[in-house]
């Protein structure tokens, strides 16, 4: 079976580099496609009982994807994150840092 961590590890580098290369703001069918990427990637990710959770936290009142630009499609995606660390027992992530840490680089 897929090593849970390395892969984890892959695909939030993937997901938070898909949201930092996401448009200021989207266009309807940007939105439409990432809502419809976020959608398929939440049933078919490669560790059933993590793809599971995070289904059903996608679901919950108020955690709907958040797609109209990056700056929120980001907030979203790291309280997404954050989430996945709180379940896990790790530190959460500064969201203010997102971009820094995904997209910018860091200040120093
Ligand atoms: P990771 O959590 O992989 O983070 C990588 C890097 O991202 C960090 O070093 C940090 O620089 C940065 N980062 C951390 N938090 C944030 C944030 N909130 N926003 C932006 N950047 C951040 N593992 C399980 O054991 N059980 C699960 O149920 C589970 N569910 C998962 C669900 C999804 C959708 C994904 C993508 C992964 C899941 N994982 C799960 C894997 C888990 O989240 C970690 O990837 C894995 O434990 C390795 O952790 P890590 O400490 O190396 O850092």
């Amino acid at each position: 079976p897929p090593d849970v961590e390395v892969l984890g590890r892959s695909t939030w580098t993937f997901l938070h580099t898909l949201t930092a290369s996401y448009p200021p703001t989207a266009s309807p069918t940007q939105q439409t496609e990432m809502r419809q990427f976020l959608s398929l990637f939440s049933k078919l990710y490669p560790c059933w009982v993590c793809a599971e959770d995070f289904q059903q936290w996608m679901k919950r009142e108020g955690n709907e994807p958040r797609v109209r630009g990056r700056g929120e499609l980001g907030r979203w995606m790291c309280e997404a994150h954050n989430e996945v660390n709180r379940k896990l027992g790790k530190s959460e992530f500064d969201c203010e840092r997102w971009e820094e840490r995904w997209r910018t680089g860091w200040a120093d």
